[in-house]
């Protein structure tokens, strides 16, 4: 299929050539129909998969198809992501494809001052892309007007609902228009997101795309054991050693995200940490500085990392596994992307063995274990007891529902 058989205008066309895509993807084949149709949809789609196009090209269809009379754009889509990198990413998108078209769109999340957005806001737009808190703040202040909206799209509705945002989505869907289209995207159908569609989606389309890296042959995944304090130097061998120009790096919390990133800076590995503490200019700096390669590793902590868009990356590095087995495939779904190979290390140490034996029962697979010679781990450490509270939480837990509160606080606390 062409991109051409998807009925959208020529200056769609012409942005999507702009961008190089010659093919649509399985999730924008699938979608892109449905949406224009004006049906509600309930997508299982990854970042990765070529999701955002998925949506944002029929939605601009749709408004080209629809002018208004009004002499100022009004707000006729609203965009709901779960964290502000996506929000930017998405919106960036938004214009990429758009730049053709008269609409103006905007982002809106917290962390950040309000006034220029309100600025932004008074000057009227037809799409916005906000995080659920921020926007319920410029609700509040009267800053924003919802009654127009004519399309809600909520993008990584698991991974909000995982945020503790629920009470914030109603809220919002019940400030617009009842007759409007809804496109939901999970990664997940959990119990929670089937009760979200059934509550907001009208005969919805199911769109599923297969979930990459799951099984994914793109994705060399190995796992090297090491002793945990020796975890850092390793790591800089593999990136000496290896030349490796461009990797992401993973850490349970933000405090070791800071200290790796400290380490390998001072042994001249450029390198930056991304995660909730930093405030939004030094998380876009660092993003833009990793896209650019004036920075080679970017340590992150899982939900700063969440729906990075970031090409072709071709290395990420699980410094410590993540205590939810599900973030593995989220982690790694980071690389190998777009039938680009990548490779996915995880260094694990002997506390963490009942994580990595979560990770391979989630995707059925048995991992050899390496031993890098001058690392291998002292047979004499034994394991320390899981210690319970934060980021430190054994698999078989309740995922993520105890863990809502203190993100949902952090959440309320960068708005
Ligand atoms: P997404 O899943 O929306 O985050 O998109 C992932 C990446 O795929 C982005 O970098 C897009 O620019 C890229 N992309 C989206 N659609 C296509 C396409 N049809 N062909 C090639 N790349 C695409």
């Amino acid at each position: 299929m062409l991109f051409s058989d998807l009925k959208l205008n020529a200056s769609l066309l012409k942005a999507i050539h702009d961008e190089g895509y010659t093919t649509p993807t399985p999730v924008q084949e699938k979608a892109i129909p449905s949406i224009l149709e004006g049906r509600d949809m309930l997508a299982g789609a990854q970042t990765g998969t070529g999701k955002t196009a998925g949506f944002t090209l029929p939605i601009l269809e749709l408004l080209s198809q629809k002018p208004h009379n009004k002499a100022r754009p009004i707000l006729r889509v609203l965009i709901l992501t779960p964290t502000r990198e996506l929000a930017a990413q998405v919106q960036e998108s938004v214009k990429a494809y758009g730049k053709y078209l008269p609409y103006k769109s905007a982002v809106i999340f917290g962390g950040v001052s309000i006034n220029p957005q309100i600025q932004m806001l008074r000057s009227g737009i037809d799409i916005l892309v906000a995080t659920p808190g921020r926007l319920l703040d410029h609700v509040s202040q009267g800053t924003i007007d919802l009654k127009h909206v004519e399309t809600l799209v909520l993008d990584e509705a698991d991974r909000m609902l995982d945020m503790g945002f629920i009470k914030d989505i109603r809220r919002v869907i019940s400030l617009l228009p009842t007759k409007r289209q809804n496109l939901l995207f999970s990664a997940t159908y959990s119990d929670e997101i089937k009760k979200l569609c059934q509550s907001i989606l009208k005969n919805p389309v199911i769109v599923e795309v297969a979930r990459r890296n799951t099984s994914s042959e793109l994705v060399n995944q190995r796992v090297i054991m090491v002793d945990c304090k020796r975890k850092t130097a390793l790591l800089a061998k593999l990136i000496q050693e290896n030349k490796w120009e461009q990797l992401l790096v993973f850490t349970r919390t933000k405090h070791h995200a800071n200290k790796v990133s400290e380490y390998l800076a001072k042994i001249n590995i450029s390198s930056a940490a991304i995660h909730g503490n930093k405030s939004q200019g030094a998380r876009t700096k660092a993003l833009a500085d990793f896209k650019n390669g004036s920075v080679k590793v970017l340590v992150a902590t899982d939900i700063a990392a969440r729906g990075l868009d970031i090409d072709q990356l071709p290395h990420v590095i699980n410094l410590e596994l993540p205590n939810i087995a599900e973030d593995y495939v989220h982690r790694i779904g980071r690389t190998g992307r777009a039938g680009n190979n990548g490779e996915a290390i995880s260094l694990v140490c002997v506390d963490e063995h009942e994580y990595l034996a979560g990770i391979e029962k989630l995707i059925n697979r048995k991992f050899k274990r390496e031993i890098i010679e001058g690392f291998e781990p002292n047979p004499d450490i034994k394991a320390e007891p899981i210690q319970q509270g934060r980021g430190s939480k054994p698999q078989g837990q309740p995922r993520r529902r105890e863990n809502a509160p203190r993100e949902y606080v952090e959440k309320r606390r960068n708005r």
